[in-house]
């Protein structure tokens, strides 16, 4: 069966059919006793400044991204919020007639789409989407349900079939998970189309009511760029859109191709995120991360005049936890000044060669206030989510172990206080000092996990500053001298039983993949904007290259000359990496 409507977001993806239901709220026809006006009115004023907490943090996180275009829609919606047409009408509905607040809403709603349509009928339709959608944020907070798109996931991608989609829901489409979507109404201009197109997932909007009957499960073949949606498509149809699949990363439009995640396996690496702020956690966690690799809370010191105090780290972690499920990982990195990150407030005397100097925890160690400061607060975190430690510089294991005991010293006192903390939680060491990286084995006895820093370890074991661009040759992550630490580091983290992730940039560098697969890697951080490119390689090149060949290839790299032999090697043994670019999302 092929059903036509208008092209809205170019690109083809196939997937699973979810159908996801129109939202109508039941109808609440309660009339409010006189005592009971004042609370009700409460409980409508404080769902309304919910909703716009929540719109105002989409639109932030939308702002953070530069995606500009989509903060403008939600815009729209945190002025109707300040509506007084609207917000006013319901308030005064509570108060005189003694409606519930769903009533009151709904009520309101329907007189101002009536004077809308009078005063503007050409644009009504698109205005109408955008007060609907925010009357019904305000009456799922009433109610407290879940947003439609909550809890969607899978590891097969899907195709969603709604009738329509909201802007604000839109904004939060995951692209990891979702391949396209079809929609019963709606128009290219409309606000839906224009998201789509700016995530770039393909869609088809204005099919009609034949959409209904699409069951879920069926396989859809979606084509944005004509308006097609096919349902349960012919064999040969798929076969061709494989073949385009593997040729060609990019469509003329420039539109990445939708991977299908229904080739990810169980075992497959995580893809995790590198963030620095509250915002990039949200990001992450619309664009399918498995958690975070590493939050980078030195950026919460910098810049400032004071010390951020133990509740605010408490709840910036906390707020960064929330973004998430309570399971999802979060791997916090304590404070990493020095180097190229000096902390002007800790009036630290003026190094010759700050890199090799005091940096992370050579200076959090001498500072055990702050340090205490900091693990109390991540410590206070912990009982809300799945907080991992990270500690960054650890060159020694005395290091380490001085590091542990404060941890453990800092878990004492809170336990004393009877302040909850998960007294489990993970502590792991950054390899990224060729130190660490050669006593992994032994590190790998004391400690939970290890996450590689290859910024800092190749600059370390190739005696160039990360920051000279004219030393760029020995920069190269396929240097042998730096794959044959990281081979040591991953077998030591394995040999003593514990996971290994890499949260430097070359967790994202193409041509070092088959290796870091070859050799074991359990998790890739990557900064959001490589997320969507690396993940799509991961689910497609994880399922099509043998394991075997695999640990071959990683292991017969340590042996060739230099960086141009390694990748010579590479390239011809995984022609695909040719093609496979990383396309940074927008
Ligand atoms: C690294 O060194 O690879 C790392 C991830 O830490 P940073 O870049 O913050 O030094
Ligand atoms: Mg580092």
């Amino acid at each position: 069966m092929q059903l036509k409507g208008i092209p809205a977001s170019a690109g083809v993806a196939w997937g699973r059919a979810l159908q996801i239901p129109a939202s109508s709220p039941q109808r609440d026809t309660r009339t409010i006793a006189p005592p009971h006006v004042a609370a009700e009115l409460n409980r409508f004023d404080a769902a309304v400044d919910q909703s716009g907490l929540a719109l105002a943090f989409i639109q932030q996180s939308l702002l953070a991204e530069g995606r500009m275009e989509e903060a403008e829609i939600i815009e729209i919606q945190l002025f109707l919020l300040r509506d007084r047409e609207l917000v006013g009408k319901a308030r005064d509905k509570i108060s005189r007639l003694r409606y519930s607040s769903q009533t009151a809403l709904e009520e309101a709603m329907a007189e101002v789409l009536h004077a809308l349509r009078l005063l503007d009928p050409a644009s009504f339709r698109e205005r109408a989407l955008d007060i609907e959608d925010v009357v019904h944020r305000i009456i799922r907070v009433l109610r407290g349900e879940k947003g439609v798109l909550e809890g969607i996931e899978g590891v097969e991608s899907l195709v969603l079939i709604c009738d329509n989609l909201s802007p604000s829901e839109a904004v939060l489409l995951n692209p990891q998970t979702i391949a396209g979507v079809a929609v019963v109404r709606g128009s290219a201009t409309s606000h839906f189309a224009i998201i789509a197109r700016s995530i770039g997932i393909p869609a088809v909007v204005g099919i009609g009511q034949s959409l209904q009957d699409i069951r879920d499960g069926q396989l859809v073949l979606l084509n944005g760029t004509s308006g097609t949606v096919t349902v349960d498509p012919a064999e040969g149809l798929l076969e061709e859109f494989e073949q385009t699949q593997s040729e060609a990363y990019v469509l003329q439009s420039g539109v990445p191709l939708r991977m299908p995640l229904r080739t990810m396996r169980e075992g497959r690496p995580l893809l995790m995120s590198n963030i620095s702020s509250v915002s990039e956690a949200v990001t992450a966690q619309s664009r399918g991360a498995d958690g975070v690799g590493l939050f980078r809370t030195e950026f919460l010191f910098l810049g400032r005049d004071d010390f951020p105090s133990e509740d605010e780290q408490f709840e910036t972690y906390r707020a960064i936890i929330s973004a998430f499920d309570a399971e999802t990982p979060i791997v916090i990195r304590t404070m990493d000044v020095g180097g190229d990150k000096p902390l002007a407030l800790l009036r630290m005397e003026e190094e010759d060669n700050p890199f090799l100097g005091n940096r992370g925890m050579r200076i959090s160690l001498k500072r055990p206030d702050l340090l205490r400061a900091q693990l109390r607060a991540l410590l206070r975190a912990s009982a809300y989510g799945n907080i991992k430690l990270l500690f960054p510089m650890i060159s020694t294991l005395g290091e380490w172990r001085r590091t542990k005991a404060v941890v453990e010293e800092t878990k004492a006192a809170l336990a004393r206080s009877g302040i909850a903390f998960n007294r489990n939680v993970e502590t792991g060491i950054m390899i990224e000092v060729p130190s660490a990286a050669m006593i992994a084995d032994r590190l790998a006895q004391e400690a939970d996990f290890f996450s590689i820093g290859t910024n800092d370890l190749i600059q370390y074991t190739m005696a160039a500053s990360r920051n000279s661009p004219s030393l760029e040759e020995l920069h190269d992550p396929l240097q042998p001298a730096v794959l044959r630490l990281i081979h040591r580091v991953i077998r030591s983290a394995h040999d003593g039983n514990i996971k290994v992730s890499m949260c430097g940039e070359m967790a994202g560098e193409m041509a070092a993949f088959p290796l870091l697969l070859g050799m074991g890697l359990d998790a890739f951080s990557v900064s959001n904007d490589a997320l969507s490119s690396v993940g799509r390689q991961l689910s497609l090149q994880s399922e099509r290259w043998d394991k075997y060949d695999l640990r071959q290839a990683a292991e017969a790299v340590l042996n060739l000359d230099d960086a141009t032999d390694v990748r010579q090697y590479v390239e011809s043994r995984f022609p695909e990496i040719r093609k496979a670019t990383i396309i940074p999302d927008s």
